[in-house]
């Protein structure tokens, strides 16, 4: 088997029947990766070396800073930033020396030389830069973790006719989440299969958007004097679950 079987998270996060399990699962597992990235794994040297070589995005690191552990975090950012510093002076030193290259020039072979060699080190350094804002250890982890339940949703709605009970009626998936389901799908099962599969989920996926569009439309009027005293029906956290839908993410008050 290509993933471990991750039948009882999934099982528990499809009951909740919510906009998106995934959703549902990532958000459990982000406060579990909280929990170790800022418990023992500070002092662990694999770790260390991972988050060093990787480090954290913003989304994540705003998590991290209010976990509640302002040392752990620390002492990771710190070798984090030893780690960094030689790798910006390659690109920064390459930068300098051509800026400082061109100071020396006259007009007209600056211009030359600014195209030829200042643009590329402007644009290694930028490159760099922004590939190291990017990358996150963090993410990388959770959507290993996601990988396995997608998984597992395939493996169940293919040997469990309860679940493939289930997820027909369920409200499908929010857009961030729905590429992995397309593609694990797409490599796990077979030709007949996918067509059953894709014949169930396609369709599930629409209805969802559109029930939310009646949703969210009601929570935007029950704003209006008229519609105070109407019932919110099922509208009163349509605005949480069409954010949820169209971006991915548990959006709680
Ligand atoms: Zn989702
Ligand atoms: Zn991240």
């Amino acid at each position: 088997m290509k993933y471990k079987l991750e039948t009882i998270p999934v099982w528990d996060a499809f009951k909740e029947n919510g906009e998106c399990p995934l959703c549902t699962l990532e958000e459990k597992n982000e406060k579990n990766y909280i929990r170790f990235f800022l418990g023992d794994s500070v002092m662990d040297p694999d770790t260390r070396v991972q988050v060093n070589k990787t480090g954290f995005c913003a989304q994540h690191a705003a998590l991290l800073f209010s976990g509640g552990h302002k040392q752990g975090l620390g002492l990771m950012m710190h070798t984090f930033l030893l780690e960094t510093i030689p790798q910006v002076e390659v690109y920064a030193k390459a930068l300098s020396n051509k800026a400082q290259d061109l100071t020396k020039k006259n007009v007209l072979t600056a211009v030359i030389a600014k195209d030829r060699t200042l643009n590329t080190a402007i644009d290694n350094l930028a490159k760099y830069a922004e590939q190291n804002t990017r990358a996150c250890i963090f993410c990388h982890r959770l959507e290993q973790t996601l990988l396995r339940y997608t998984f597992t949703i395939i493996y169940l709605w293919k040997k469990d006719p309860e679940f493939k009970k289930t997820l027909s009626t369920s409200k499908g998936f929010c857009l961030k989440h729905l590429p992995m389901v397309l593609r694990m799908a797409k490599t796990e099962l077979s030709g007949a299969q996918s067509g059953m599969f894709f014949k169930m989920l396609i369709p599930l996926e629409v209805q969802s958007l559109k029930r939310l569009e009646q949703e969210i439309l009601w929570f935007t009027q029950k704003f209006e004097y008229a519609n105070r005293d109407k019932p919110w029906k099922t509208s009163k956290d349509a605005l949480q679950r069409t954010l949820q839908k169209l971006t991915g993410g548990v959006y709680s008050e």
